[in-house]
């Protein structure tokens, strides 16, 4: 590998690597084409209050439909999109549409707030074209409404390790704003916890690895319960990620998690099928049906 840092940074490109390489080229190279011939695509994923089983919030995550490949998964593209700068054009591309949806839905719903990944390349870039434009150019869109902004953002540990002064301020206008930050992927990254107290997040998402097989895993369980212990002293809500079971979503609830979001609670949804998936929790709670109606199909 080439992770060595000492002097003999030699490296072996074996045969599997150069593919590797040409398959990242060349996704590098279509990517460029998706944006621009409508391949890119933002689905809903529900986030549910864990006390009464409402939505509340939704994450926006992207989708790209490639004419040969097929759908190809943002875990693929978005490390490569990264790499290339593309995610910048990618993430202002996701960002209008997602608050274009959000802004209607709040005509629904006046506290839904939709979660828009954003990676740190997109704090980083300097041609003008970063999310720091997004609190400029979309000011009156964020704020036009009543409540709070119709948007939120999640961030990874990895910008926040950084730490840059730059970030520091671009992230505390974005809070300014009333724009709430949640933390996404917590505890698959460095997990140096004294960003928690240097930055004051919003939302900590627990990683979906923790809340895997949670109902067989008392390892699972015990770091869940001490990081939603630890989440609350600091003042930030939990949302658990990667809800599958029933007993994962109540030994989540058990342990005083705030929300959660998994394929139990509703898979990502294209923005017709979240807008009537919308409709019809609103209606069964208008009619009083128990919570527990948000986990039927
Ligand atoms: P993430 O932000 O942690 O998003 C959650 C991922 O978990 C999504 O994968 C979602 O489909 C998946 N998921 C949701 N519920 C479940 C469940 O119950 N079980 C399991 N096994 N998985 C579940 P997806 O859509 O493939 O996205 C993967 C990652 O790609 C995201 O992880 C995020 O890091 C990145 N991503 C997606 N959309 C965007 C975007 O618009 N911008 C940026 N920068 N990154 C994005
Ligand atoms: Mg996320
Ligand atoms: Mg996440
Ligand atoms: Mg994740």
């Amino acid at each position: 590998q080439s992770k060595d840092n000492g002097r003999n940074r030699f490296t072996y490109f074996t045969p599997s690597m150069q593919e590797a390489a040409q398959a990242r080229m060349a996704i590098s190279n279509e990517l460029r084409r998706a944006i621009d011939e409508g391949q890119l695509a933002v689905h809903f994923q529900p986030i549910v209050d864990m006390h009464d089983g409402r939505i509340r919030k939704a994450e926006a995550l992207v989708r790209w439909q490639h004419p040969a490949r097929g759908a190809v998964s943002p875990v693929e593209f978005i490390p490569i999109a990264e790499h290339t700068g593309q995610i910048v054009a990618i993430g202002n591309w996701v960002f209008r549409e997602a608050l274009a949806h959000a802004r209607r839905w709040r005509e629904l719903d006046q506290q839904l707030t939709v979660n828009i990944n954003v990676s740190p390349a997109q704090f980083y870039h300097t041609n003008g074209d970063n999310c720091r434009h997004w609190l400029t150019d979309n000011a009156i869109d964020i704020n036009g409404g009543a409540g709070p902004p119709a948007v939120g953002l999640e961030i990874t540990e990895g910008l926040l390790l950084a730490s840059n002064h730059a970030v520091m301020k671009q992230l505390l206008a974005f809070q300014q704003a009333g724009i709430k930050i949640s933390l996404d992927d917590f505890g698959t990254g460095y997990s140096s916890l004294s960003y928690l107290r240097k930055f004051n997040l919003d939302y900590l998402k627990i990683d979906k690895s923790f809340v895997y097989n949670l109902e067989h895993d008392a390892a699972n369980v015990a770091l869940c319960e001490a990081i939603i212990v630890m989440a609350h002293k600091l003042g930030l809500k939990v949302i658990a990620e990667g809800v599958e079971t029933e007993q994962q979503y109540d030994i989540l609830r058990r342990a005083g998690c705030d929300y959660g979001q998994g394929f139990l609670l509703g898979e990502p949804l294209p923005p017709d099928g979240f807008e009537a998936l919308l409709h019809e929790r609103m209606m069964a709670s208008a009619l009083n049906r128990p919570a527990g109606t948000v986990r039927s199909p």
